[in-house]
């Protein structure tokens, strides 16, 4: 009598099954069928087997493109138990090479007449001009124009824009294309800001980019949807748990809108790291001329992706070290990288050569500083404007020159402090305990300085002052 050898039916990993359904479709006894459960390690729904039917005739493992997903039933996994796939099976075979840095490439820009559009656009135009094609976000008010041109946009240039269920769900969409190698961004507001803080240090920490533009509205809570800089302690000092830091840069034009965002990309991926871009509701909704840079970019793929394709499929990110002495030394590695990006503090200075008055003012309220230098100016006050262009890393190698013959700092901002302390801060950091009186002109709850009572302020009239520091 020939021998009959049963053929073996197959085996499924839920783990490794991501719920296509090809098997379904190949298997002729209708033995699979969708699953309704999600599986709460991959948020997936994967099939279920019932096998009674089944002949062994192997065509739902071949259908399956899942590499760990259908398989022969090994004697040892009959009763399930998750094992290492590369122990039941061996190692996957690759012929793929390791991956390389693909570079980024520049392309010319035909040359075309400024535009006059509102901030929230000229920095969407900036993170496209920076090759970004997916955006992730939950829209709020005064940022919305922004999530509305990259809807408008991204599909006709074969990106993706994604309104997600919540600014939770947003930073970890971003979390995961930024860990692709992909250029992405969203568009936000203070309490959309708050929710995804916690995402943000899960990307400091996992080393992933992405483009943060928080057009601030007034605080605490839900607020009001006009303008103040009342997010500058949480993206300087706040950006969720651990040890985090990311550059904040702090336009106040909607030229600069556009400029920012794009080196807000270069740096994002330059340094592996989040990078956030911090308007106000004012300089959002504003219109100005912008003026397109020369060229944009096509971006490359760094090697570190995790990309989904044989030659990435050795990389890994993960924010999670449960070896306390790894952890460590990661916590070491990430310090190193935040001490590398102070070089990229940056600040404008408008009239400071001699100044005796030194304004210290960023975003909108820095426009109104500048108007009351150039008044000042005429009646022969030696003010100056000190702006920073990035509040972290505080550009205080570019004001350490102005404070020999400064006499007094006024901090003019839309906060109660929040500028004024990450100067202190930077101050102190560098142990300079010696610097010029600082005073501070401030508003909140949606109210900017005048440019009046900044003068008042560098004219010593009390009314204007707060004095916070002798
Ligand atoms: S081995 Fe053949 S019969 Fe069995 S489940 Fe797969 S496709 Fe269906
Ligand atoms: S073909 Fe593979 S991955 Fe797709 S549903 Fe079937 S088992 Fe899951």
């Amino acid at each position: 009598m020939p021998q009959v050898k049963e053929r073996p039916k197959p085996f499924l990993f839920p783990e490794f099954c991501k719920g296509c359904g090809r098997c379904i479709s190949a298997c002729p006894k209708h033995c699979i069928a969708m699953g309704e459960e999600v599986n709460p390690m991959t948020g997936l729904v994967p099939v279920v087997l019932d096998l009674e039917q089944c002949n062994g005739c192997a065509l739902c493992i071949d259908a399956c493109p899942e590499p760990y997903g259908l398989q022969p039933t090994p004697a040892e996994v009959a009763d399930f138990e998750l094992q290492d796939p590369e122990k039941l099976f061996g190692l996957r075979h690759t012929e793929a090479p390791a991956p390389v840095d693909i570079p980024d490439e520049w392309i010319p820009l035909p040359a075309c007449e400024p535009l006059v559009i509102k901030g929230n656009y000229a920095a969407a135009i900036g993170a496209l001009l920076a090759g970004c094609r997916h955006f992730f976000g939950y829209p709020i008010t005064p940022s919305t124009e922004g999530a509305e041109l990259m809807a408008k946009f991204l599909p006709k240039l074969g990106g993706t824009y994604l309104q997600a269920v919540s600014e939770v769900a947003t930073v970890n969409h971003m979390y995961g294309c930024g860990g692709a190698g992909l250029r992405c961004m969203t568009f936000t507001s203070g309490p959309g800001f708050s929710l995804m803080v916690e995402g943000i240090s899960y990307m400091i920490g996992a080393e992933v980019p992405g483009v943060f533009v928080n057009i601030m509205r007034g605080g605490p809570g839900l607020g009001n949807i006009a303008p103040e800089q009342s997010d500058i302690k949480l993206a300087c000092r706040g950006l969720g748990h651990g040890n985090t830091h990311a550059v904040v840069l702090t336009p106040s034009t909607p030229q600069e809108m556009l400029d920012l965002t794009l080196l807000a990309f270069d740096l994002a991926f330059k340094y592996r790291n989040p990078v956030i871009v911090l308007g106000d509701g004012y300089l959002g909704q504003m219109t100005g001329k912008v003026k397109l840079p020369p060229k944009m970019l096509k971006p490359g793929l760094p090697s570190w992706a995790v990309y989904g394709d044989e030659m990435h499929r050795k990389n890994l990110i993960s924010s999670i070290d449960l070896d306390e002495h790894d952890l460590e030394l990661h916590n070491l590695d990430i310090n190193r990288k935040y001490e590398a990006m102070k070089s990229e503090a940056r600040a404008d200075l408008f009239m400071c050569e001699d100044a005796e008055t030194v304004f210290v003012a960023c975003g909108t309220p820095s426009r109104m500083a500048k108007g009351a230098v150039e008044d000042l100016r005429k009646e022969g006050i030696k003010a100056g404007l000190f702006r920073p262009l990035t509040v972290w890393p505080f550009p205080l190698p570019q004001l350490l020159p102005l404070l020999p013959r400064a006499q007094r700092i006024v901090v003019v901002e839309a906060s109660p402090g929040q500028l004024r302390d990450e100067l202190l801060l930077a101050l102190s950091q560098e142990g300079i305990s010696k610097y010029p009186r600082i005073e501070s002109v401030t508003h909140m709850g949606g109210i900017l300085p005048q440019q009046h009572e900044i003068m008042a302020a560098a004219l010593g009239r009390q009314e204007a002052l707060q004095e916070v520091h002798a």
